[in-house]
């Protein structure tokens, strides 16, 4: 196994703050996307805080016998932790954050996600969102109310069902995956995925760059679109243990 990665976040080309937070660390294996919400900056104060919190937790995770777990309850205590300052001062009342965690052990990749930042997985030629999004569109396009292309343009599909800081308990979707030679992985907010379709990451992923390149060819791509949003990406790569 030889990770390489690279963390990047844009204001984009219409806001004036950067409510995402990005974190890489090749050495833990620990790669994080924060994409913070509420008024007065407390966005960036709420995407800030969950990843701290997670890597404060990297000691219990490192040591865990059960990743799973313990990624879950750094999910319950960032969100605790949230609320707290929330509630603290009036003006951050409301904030909270999508939260997308991989996590990389041995030969097994840990997933803990809530939210609709997204994490994909580039495997030879095939990309696959292997998170789910938390939103309302993507459930009612699960129950085949609406079709992806009206998800795509509905005017509701920035209303998350599920974040980090606003309710102590949160549902967190959890998976683990073998991790394979070559695995590409890409963490983003959805600056980028509202900006870029599954096709158009695709092609970037598959240019076979160096993890910084592809990074700041997704942001870029991002912006030429509109980069209506803040985009916070993060790229690791599993390099092939032939080359
Ligand atoms: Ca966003």
């Amino acid at each position: 196994m030889k990770l390489t990665a690279c963390a990047l976040t844009d204001v984009g080309l219409r806001r004036s703050n950067n409510e995402d937070s990005v974190f890489a660390d090749i050495n833990s294996g620990l790669f994080i996307v924060a994409d913070g919400m509420g008024g007065h900056a407390a966005g960036e104060v709420a995407s800030c805080m969950a990843v701290e919190t997670i890597c404060q937790q990297l000691p219990a995770l490192e040591a865990a016998v059960d990743p799973a777990t313990c990624l879950q309850e750094a999910f319950i205590c960032a969100s605790r932790s949230i609320r707290q300052v929330a509630a603290a001062e009036t003006i951050k009342k409301g904030m909270g954050t999508t939260l997308s965690v991989l996590y990389i052990a041995g030969d097994s990749v840990h997933l803990a996600h809530v939210g609709d930042s997204r994490i994909y997985r580039l495997r030879r030629t095939k990309l696959e969102q292997l998170s789910i999004d938390h939103s309302l569109v993507a459930e009612q396009m699960r129950q085949g109310i609406i079709s992806p292309e009206e998800a795509r343009t509905s005017q509701l599909r920035n209303i998350l069902l599920q974040a980090v800081g606003l309710e102590d308990k949160v549902d967190v979707f959890l998976l683990r995956q073998p991790l394979r030679d070559g695995d590409l992985f890409l963490l983003c907010s959805d600056g980028l995925s509202d900006m870029l379709d599954d096709e158009q990451i695709c092609s970037i992923l598959r240019q076979e760059h160096s993890v910084e390149r592809t990074a700041r060819a997704l942001v870029e791509a991002a912006k030429a679109a509109g980069g209506r949003d803040n985009i916070g990406v993060v790229v690791v790569k599993n390099s092939n243990s032939e080359d």
